[in-house]
């Protein structure tokens, strides 16, 4: 039986689902086809949502304006599937210098940046923790995003509502039904979405688009005398899960060949961790993805030159969970109503 939608989307990572919410909040029947989230990082990230960010402490792009648009995306859809999906998350940064420690208190004067700075950081528990400090300075006005928890849900929402697909995209199924619609075996859609996340280089319409890809691998730890409740930044973040688990990581690697999880950078891990934090710890599983970064770092969205009903959301970097809820709502004002794309992430900047 063949089916009409208003679009296809090819990939359920944070891309694909924000994208598919708004385009649904528009009256939009969108069909999403997701092979099963291999190689999501959406699945790896621990979701931070960071305002004060790098070695110079320097305030994330946009952050003023993408901000209140992610909270407030992640609250209605949160509400849609009747959980919480994002919450306020302070990040604490280890200052190991008093160099750190004098570029720290300058940024905190800076206009823009004081509302991050908290000035008394209450730091008794970190202190018995965390090694090698001069002393700890702490970001607030950041969140963090329960990126699985969404996916897994909306996932389960797209599949009651017969608009999961779930298998590997074959590109080579995929017609050009008309100037107007494609057809991909039994459906038809009017415009086709790629959100495919790193693996957009697999894509033969899109292989060539500035992207770069950052592999990252984590460890979950359990530690069980820990009562952290922030997030610690030192060479790593140790960020809190759930119970005693705990997120730690990350690496970035330019060059790999296997996706997958390593022993090298597992005991990379252990060994940043163990310099950082003083108490037992076990290791309950090690995790990897690829960000989909970009050789500008900022977002890609845009059609195809010759097929003006193909598109891509993807390049959403190191900070999907930040980056997504703004650039997923100019995305489908520019697929509902033409409105332009931002110079600063069309894809047009690669052509
Ligand atoms: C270790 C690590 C830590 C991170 N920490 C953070 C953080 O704290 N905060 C933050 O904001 N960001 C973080 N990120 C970055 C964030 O994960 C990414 O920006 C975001 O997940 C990218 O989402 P995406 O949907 O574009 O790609 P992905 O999450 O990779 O999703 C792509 C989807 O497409 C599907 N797919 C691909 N090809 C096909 C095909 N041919 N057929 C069918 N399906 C296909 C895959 O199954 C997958 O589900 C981190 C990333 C890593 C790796």
């Amino acid at each position: 039986m063949s089916k009409h939608f208003d679009a296809i989307i090819v990939g359920q990572g944070i891309a694909g689902t924000l994208l598919h919410y708004e385009l649904s909040k528009r009256g939009q029947d969108v069909l999403m086809i997701d092979k099963g989230h291999q190689g999501a990082a959406s699945y790896v990230a621990s979701g931070l949502i960071n305002p004060i960010t790098g070695r110079k402490y320097v305030k994330s792009w946009m952050f003023d304006e993408l901000f209140p648009e992610a909270k407030s995306t992640y609250e209605e859809i949160g509400e849609l599937l009747g959980e919480i999906i994002i919450k306020n998350h302070a990040i604490v940064r280890t200052l190991s210098s008093i160099k750190d420690e004098n570029l720290w208190h300058s940024k905190s004067a800076l206009p823009g940046y004081k509302k991050h700075f908290v000035a008394e950081v209450d730091d008794a528990e970190i202190k018995l923790q965390i090694n090698g400090a001069v002393s700890f300075g702490e970001v607030t006005g950041g969140a963090k995003v329960n990126m699985k928890k969404l996916i897994n849900l909306y996932r389960s929402l797209l599949a009651k509502q017969n608009n999961l697909l779930e298998e590997e995209f074959s590109y080579e199924d995929l017609k050009n039904q008309d100037a107007l619609s494609w057809n991909y075996k039994s459906y038809y859609a009017n415009k086709i979405i790629f959100c495919e996340g790193w693996q957009l280089k697999h894509n033969p319409y899109f292989a060539k688009l500035g992207q770069e890809a950052a592999k990252g691998e984590v460890l979950i730890v359990k530690l069980s005398e820990s009562k952290i409740t922030k997030s610690i930044k030192k060479k790593i973040f140790i960020t809190p899960l759930k119970d005693e688990l705990y997120w730690v990581g990350s690496t970035y690697e330019w060059e790999f060949d296997d996706a997958g999880p390593t022993p090298n950078k597992k005991q990379y891990l252990i060994d940043a961790l163990d310099e950082m934090y003083n108490g037992k710890y076990e290791i309950v599983d090690h995790w990897a993805g690829v960000r989909p970064t970009t050789i500008d770092r900022r977002p890609l969205l845009g059609s195809h030159p010759d097929y003006k009903n193909m598109f891509v959301f993807n390049g959403l970097g190191t900070k999907g969970a930040s980056l997504g809820p703004f650039w997923a709502k100019q995305m489908v004002d520019y697929l509902l109503d033409g409105t332009k794309i931002s110079p600063d992430v069309d894809l047009a900047r690669y052509s």
